[in-house]
C-alpha cells in the first residue's frame, strides 16, 4: 500500500497519470488531504471508480489523539498520538508571543541511548514516515483550532537517523496549499551525527539547527551520550561551523544542566573556550529528572553561574523557560508511562503528573 500523504504533488500526478487518470485529480485529492480527510470515501468529487482504486492501493496515515494533557500554568498541550499500526508518539504544542509552535517526533523510540532521556531508555521501534510527521502537526492544529507557525523536530527520535523521511517532510510541510510552514520556522535538533549534519548543510535549506551538546568535552559527553564515542566534539563543532558557513543560519547548542555531572565552573569555562567566536547560542536546560536515571537538575545558583561564565567568554546563553512543567513535557515520558500502564494495570496512572 502506498503512503499517499508522503507523496509530493508531482509524484501523485505521475502516479495518477500512469494509471490513466487526468492530472487534475491530484490537486483534488491533495485538497481533501489538506482538509483532513481520513477516508477516500469522503472525496465526493472523485469518480467512485477512482475512490475504489485508491482504497485498494493507498492509505491515508493519521495521528489520532490517544491521550492529552493540558498544563494548568501555561496551556501547553502534550499529546500522545496513535499511528495507523498502533504505535504511539508524543508531540507538545506550545504558545509563544509570536504564535504556536509544535514539537514533533521523528521516530518511535530512538537508537541513540542517551542516558538522561526517557525516549533513549525505551529503545527503538521504527522510523516515522513524512506523513506521520505532518499528521502530528495537523491533528494538534485541528484539535486546538489554531494555525501552527513553528515546528521543532525535538520530540521522540533522532531526526538525522531518519534522514530521507525528514527531508521529504521538510519538502511537504512548506506546501502553501497545506501547512505552509517555511524553512526558517523549523528547527531540527540532533545529538550530533556528523556526516548527516554535513549532508544537511549541502542541501542549503534555511532550517535552524540545534545540536545537543550537554558536555564541554568528549570524556563527559561519552558518559551520557554514546554517540560521542563515534563522533568526537572537535568534528561536531567543525560540522556546525560548516553548517553556518553554507546556510548562514546560526547554530543553537542544547545543554541540559545535570547536578554534579556537567554543571561545574570548570565545565562552563571549558565550554566557553570551545565555543568562543562561534556564531551560536547556548540553551541551558535544567535536566528533567527521568525515573530511573538518578539525575537531578542543577541548582538555580549553578545555572546562573554557568551562564555568567559563558558570557565572560562572549558566548550567549539563556536558561530555557520550562513550559508545561506539570505535564511531563519532556518527550518520551508520557509514552513510557502509557506503555507501562498497558503492560501492567497496577502501573503508574497518567493522572498523577510528576512535578518537576
Ligand atoms: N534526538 C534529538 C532530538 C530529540 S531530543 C536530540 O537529541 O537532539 C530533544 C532534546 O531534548 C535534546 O536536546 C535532548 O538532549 C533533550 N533531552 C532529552 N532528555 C532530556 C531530559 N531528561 N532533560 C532535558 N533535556 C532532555
Ligand atoms: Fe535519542 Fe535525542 Fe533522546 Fe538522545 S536525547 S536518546 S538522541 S531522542
Amino acid at each position: 500500500m502506498l503512503d499517499i500523504k508522503s507523496m509530493t504533488a508531482q509524484e501523485l500526478k505521475d502516479y495518477l497519470t500512469a494509471q490513466g487518470y487526468p492530472a487534475f485529480r491530484a490537486a483534488q485529492i491533495r485538497d481533501w488531504l489538506h482538509h483532513g480527510a481520513s477516508d477516500f470515501d469522503e472525496m465526493n468529487n472523485l469518480p467512485a471508480e477512482l475512490r475504489k482504486k485508491l482504497k485498494t492501493s493507498c492509505y491515508i496515515s493519521v495521528a489520532t489523539i490517544e491521550k492529552k494533557q493540558v498544563s494548568r500554568y501555561d496551556r501547553t498541550v502534550k499529546y500522545l498520538f496513535a499511528l495507523s499500526d498502533g504505535e504511539c508518539v508524543e508531540s507538545v504544542l506550545m504558545q509563544y508571543r509570536h504564535g504556536y509552535s509544535v514539537c514533533i517526533s521523528t521516530q518511535v523510540g530512538c537508537k541513540m541511548g542517551c542516558t538522561f532521556c526517557a525516549t533513549g531508555r525505551s529503545g527503538f521501534s521504527r522510523d516515522l514516515t513524512a506523513s506521520e510527521m505532518l499528521a502530528q502537526i495537523e491533528t494538534a492544529s485541528r484539535d486546538q483550532h489554531i494555525r501552527i507557525s513553528n515546528v521543532v523536530l525535538m520530540g521522540m527520535g533522532e531526526p538525522l537517523d531518519n534522514f530521507d523521511n525528514v527531508l521529504r517532510f521538510l519538502e511537504l510541510v512548506g506546501d502553501e496549499k497545506g501547512l505552509g510552514i517555511g524553512m526558517r520556522h523549523i528547527t531540527l535538533s540532533t545529538c550530533g551525527i556528523v556526516p548527516k549534519i554535513d549532508a544537511l548543510a549541502q542541501k542549503k535549506l534555511q532550517i535552524n539547527l540545534a545540536v545537543s551538546l550537554h558536555a564541554p568535552n568528549d570524556a563527559i559527553r561519552a558518559q551520557t551520550m554514546p554517540v560521542a564515542r563515534v563522533y568526537p566534539m572537535d568534528e561536531l563543532l567543525r560540522a556546525c561551523r560548516d553548517y553556518f558557513r553554507s546556510t548562514g543560519r546560526r547554530v543553537t547548542f542544547e545543554y541540559a544542566l545535570i547536578d554534579g555531572v556537567n554543571d561545574s565552573d570548570a565545565c562552563a569555562r571549558e565550554l566557553g573556550r570551545r565555543l568562543r567566536g562561534m556564531k551560536s547560542h547556548v540553551n541551558l536546560i535544567p535536566v528533567n529528572s527521568v525515573e530511573g536515571t538518578g539525575y537531578q537538575k542543577s541548582h538555580l545558583e549553578r545555572q546562573r553561574s554557568f551562564a555568567d561564565i559563558l558570557s565572560d567568554y562572549g558566548v550567549n546563553s539563556t536558561v530555557r523557560r520550562t513550559l508545561g512543567s506539570d505535564i511531563d513535557a519532556s518527550c518520551g515520558q508520557l509514552r513510557r508511562r502509557h506503555m507501562k500502564k498497558s503492560k501492567n494495570e497496577g502501573g503508574q496512572s497518567l493522572g498523577s503528573f510528576q512535578q518537576k
